[in-house]
This record gives C-alpha cells, sequence and structure tokens, in this order.
C-alpha cells in the first residue's frame, strides 16, 4: 500500500494509483475526480493550491470522464491553466448538469436506477462541498423531476428520471444541440490569418453562428481535451485543408464521426487539389481563390446547409 492514500486533488481517500513507464509517473482513480495521470512533481507542488482550486480541477476531470474522454494528464505546465479557465457552472446550469447526469447514466431507459453518492459525486455539480450536491438532489424531486428511492440492504440512494425530468432532459440534450458554436479547424500559418479573419470568422458571424478557433491555447494535453469537448458541442465545423495539416484531419473526422455537418474547404491551388489525402478528396469541397470568393462561398454553403428554415431571417435582418 502507497504510504500517500488520499487523493492530490480532492484530498478523498485511497484512490487506485498505478505506476506507467518510470516509478514517477502515476495513473490515479479517483472515486470523486474520475481518473487522471499526475506525476510526482507536480504531486509535490499540488497541495499548495489553495484547495478550494484544486475542486475546480477535480470537476473538470470528472466531467471529461463522464463525457467519455481519456483520463486528463495534468501536468506542472497545464494544471493552473485548467483551473483558471474552467467556466464555472451558475446555480441554473448546476442543477442543469445533474438531469443530465441522470439522463446520459440512464442510456435512454425509462425508469433505470443511477446511484448518487454526495460524497463522492458532487463534482458532477462542479459542488465544492457534498451540501450544495445533496439541495439540488432536493431541489429536483421537489420540482417532479427526478424521484429518490433507498435501498435498505445497499444503504444507497438511487434516483431516476420521471416523466417531466426525461422531458427536462431531452430540452437540455436539444439546446446543446442547437448550440451556435462553429468549430473552426485551420492551419495556423500566420499567411492565413487574413483568410480567417476576413472570410470564415466573417461568413460564420454574418450568418449569426459563433466562429471558436483554438489557437490562443498551447498546450497539447490541454487543447486535445479542450479541442474534443468544444467540437462535440458545436453545431458544425468548418474545416480548411490548405497547408494539409494532420489535425484538420483528425479534427473533420472525429466532428464527422459524431454526425455534425462540416464544410470543406482550401486553398484552389493544383497543388493542393493533387496533394488531398485519398479519405478526403472525394468530399465535396469549396476551392477558393481569395479570402472574398471563400466568403461568400462560406455563407451560401452556411445559408443552405446549416441555418435551420427559422433561422434564416438572421440572414435578412444582416442585409438591411
Ligand atoms: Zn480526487
Amino acid at each position: 500500500m502507497d504510504k500517500e492514500t488520499n487523493c492530490t486533488i480532492c484530498e478523498k481517500p485511497n484512490p487506485t494509483r498505478t505506476t506507467i513507464g518510470t516509478s514517477l509517473n502515476h495513473s490515479v482513480k479517483c472515486r470523486l475526480c474520475g481518473d487522471y495521470e499526475i506525476n510526482l512533481t507536480l504531486e509535490s507542488v499540488l497541495p499548495h493550491e489553495h484547495i478550494s482550486r484544486r475542486k475546480i480541477l477535480s470537476a473538470y476531470i470528472r466531467a471529461q470522464k463522464d463525457a467519455g474522454f481519456p483520463p486528463v494528464k495534468v501536468r506542472e505546465y497545464n494544471y493552473k491553466k485548467i483551473i483558471d479557465e474552467t467556466a464555472l457552472p451558475s446555480v441554473l446550469e448546476k442543477i442543469e448538469l445533474l438531469i443530465l447526469y441522470i439522463g446520459d447514466k440512464s442510456e435512454g431507459e425509462f425508469g433505470r436506477l443511477i446511484a448518487l453518492d454526495s460524497s463522492w459525486d458532487h463534482s458532477i455539480t462542479y459542488s465544492p462541498r457534498h451540501q450544495e450536491f445533496e439541495e439540488i438532489q432536493r431541489f429536483l424531486e421537489k420540482e417532479g423531476l427526478v424521484e429518490r428511492l433507498h435501498d435498505q440492504t445497499q444503504n444507497k440512494d438511487f434516483h431516476k428520471l420521471t416523466h417531466e425530468g426525461w422531458a427536462k432532459y431531452y430540452g437540455l440534450k436539444k439546446n446543446r444541440i442547437d448550440s451556435l458554436q462553429c468549430f473552426v479547424a485551420m492551419s495556423f500559418n500566420p499567411s492565413l490569418d487574413d483568410i480567417y479573419e476576413s472570410a470564415i470568422k466573417k461568413a460564420v458571424e454574418d450568418t449569426g453562428f459563433k466562429p471558436l478557433r483554438l489557437d490562443k491555447i498551447k498546450y497539447s494535453d490541454v487543447i486535445d481535451n479542450k479541442m474534443l469537448y468544444e467540437i462535440k458541442r458545436s453545431r458544425f465545423m468548418v474545416a480548411d485543408f490548405t497547408d494539409l495539416k494532420g489535425g484538420v484531419y483528425y479534427e473533420a473526422g472525429y466532428a464527422k464521426g459524431l454526425g455534425k455537418n462540416v464544410i470543406y474547404s482550401c486553398q484552389d491551388t493544383e497543388e493542393n487539389k493533387k496533394r488531398l489525402h485519398f479519405d478526403v478528396n472525394h468530399l465535396p469541397f469549396l476551392f477558393w481563390k481569395d479570402s472574398n470568393h471563400l466568403y461568400e462561398e462560406l455563407v451560401a454553403w452556411i445559408g443552405a446547409t446549416i441555418l435551420k428554415p427559422e433561422e434564416i431571417n438572421r440572414i435578412g435582418q444582416l442585409e438591411k
């Protein structure tokens, strides 16, 4: 047994620790935080962070796990960034997070019982303490969205969504898919900055959507998890293959696998056309000559393939 038996991040007892490679790195499974990787250097530094900040890190790692992403690699260079950049949910969002959690865990089965233990699950709602998590559970019961059952033999509480709970759950899910975000995957070569600014960003904004390009985040461990998360919550993607970066193939493939609409574009040169990978060269591409050309093509494509009929008046408003 390891002499250090508390989780360095949340201080809860007895996480499972497995050494990876050298004895300096560990893979940790904590009931509160979920799964993460950490090294000894960071484990000696981390306790100096205030526990309230470490709780944010804990909730972030747990959210990644619950969303099905690989364990977060917590490193000296990224942990502060994760804590500083994690947007803490409002009270209303915390309530929604618990409905979404129970619904997701039920996997579409009406009446499935989901175990919730406030001492170990309060990071689901980013609650610093178990009391707030219990308060949210009581609220959901009172509102008739969740039913709680106590199992005497296991001495455990189980929860299931009621009919109203499911209606709320599907409403929340739909809103998330109806997000206005457009993920932009492209090379960060400065020579393409103008293409981003005056063609892609402008076209996305002018059709009423919000572009997101993750070039401001430097570190790969953070960018991977954040990228997958942001693609998941985007309505669609613009993937520009000029410069033929491997990352763009990967991101476009991931979005496509999630059933997202992907708009493929590339600068119109003989070389680009020749070199486009066989996996993508059969797809309809917007081959653009300059930023004006790409802007016009994108506005037309977004209008035709992404905008819903009730949203089309947004373009009309802009033209006035
Ligand atoms: Zn923990």
